[in-house]
């Protein structure tokens, strides 16, 4: 049977604690925002290690705490939902990732082979997220035992094989045969969608026994342009860089400054943890540029009432024939 995310949690909880010793304690321990939900009870099951959980909004690997946590003493640092991204630089304490995979049914496996089958397709590029990855392997055997072949994905220094991140997809390197999401939520999806423009890209969702078609968003690639448009009417802007571990991008910014300058627009670096409009109160500047984590342009723009441009979009900025490229962190 299906275990409920709560379930779930509880079970990875359980055998976290057997890892764990006096030594780890105090434990500092940081949660994905969807699953916050269960903040007092990961504190509950884990009140033996004097644990301080960070309320900072935590979207991927990329956010580890382990500075902060430090400074607040602890020994240890639990990182739930999320896998560890093997490139980033080594934590300052004992850091333990606990991505809270899925662990599929038979018919959901089921599920996924067939729905391949019904959209008769015969070589694919399959990817997921660090909460299928467990499953992949079984997949491809399941695939490849009915004469699918699956093409193979590099590993990368942010990425395991067919892993895919919402600001990362570089791991597909067939340009050409589709690419076979499996996972749940779009945010994933749509940044393939950006960066593989000419494939065919179908999402099965293997919990909601849902399969659809996803292309490239039409109405997206108006917004950025209107972004773009209103942004060369600016002439005074704002760098945003991120000191999460993953997202701090200060020497791109440094450039993107630099290159501002060079026509004649005036330029400012402004540094935060996580990047919100709010910190900026009073700041005149009349237009930002997003180093951190490229979702916050392309999709939390709304929450911003001044324009806020991509780095990638900076070109376009100084020159409006170059074409649109889709923002990675790689
Ligand atoms: S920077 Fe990348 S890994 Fe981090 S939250 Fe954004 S999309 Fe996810």
């Amino acid at each position: 049977m299906q275990l409920s995310l709560k379930e779930t949690f509880v079970r990875e909880i359980e055998s976290i604690r057997k890892e764990l010793t006096e030594k780890d304690s105090p434990l500092g321990i940081e949660l994905p925002e969807g699953l916050k939900q269960f903040s007092t009870l990961v504190v509950e099951l884990l009140k033996d290690y004097e644990p301080v959980l960070f309320v900072d909004p935590c979207y991927g690997a990329c956010d580890v705490k382990a500075n902060r946590a430090k400074e607040l003493g602890c020994k240890t640092l639990l990182h739930f939902g999320h896998k560890e991204m093997k490139g980033a630089r080594k934590t300052s304490i004992k850091t333990l990732f606990i991505p809270l995979e899925y662990i599929l049914e038979n018919e959901q496996f089921e599920f996924i082979v067939s729905e391949i089958k019904r959209l008769g397709l015969k070589k694919i590029n399959l990817v997921t997220t660090a909460q299928y990855l467990s499953s992949i392997e079984r997949i491809k055997r399941l695939l490849e035992r009915d004469g699918i072949e699956v093409l193979a994905s590099r590993k990368t220094k942010r990425l395991q094989e067919h892993q895919v991140l919402g600001c990362d997809a570089s791991n597909i390197t067939d340009k050409s045969s589709p690419i076979v999401f499996i996972g749940d939520g779009y945010f994933h999806a749509d940044n393939i969608s950006y960066s593989h423009k000419r494939q065919d890209i179908y999402v099965i969702n293997p919990l909601a026994r849902a399969t659809e078609k996803r292309s490239l968003n039409e109405l997206f690639l108006r917004q950025r342009y209107a972004a773009i448009a209103k942004a060369m009417e600016c002439k005074s802007f704002g760098i945003l860089v991120s000191t999460k571990t993953g997202q701090n991008r200060i020497r791109l910014a440094r450039s993107i400054k630099h290159k501002l300058e060079g026509v004649g627009k005036t330029a400012y670096i402004f540094a935060s943890d996580y990047i919100n409009e709010n910190y900026l109160l009073g700041v005149a500047v009349e237009c930002y540029i997003n180093t951190a984590c490229p979702r916050i342009a392309y999709e939390d723009f709304t929450s911003f009432k001044k324009p806020i441009l991509s780095a990638t979009e900076v070109e376009q900025l100084i020159d409006i024939k170059k074409k649109i490229k889709i923002d990675q962190i790689r």
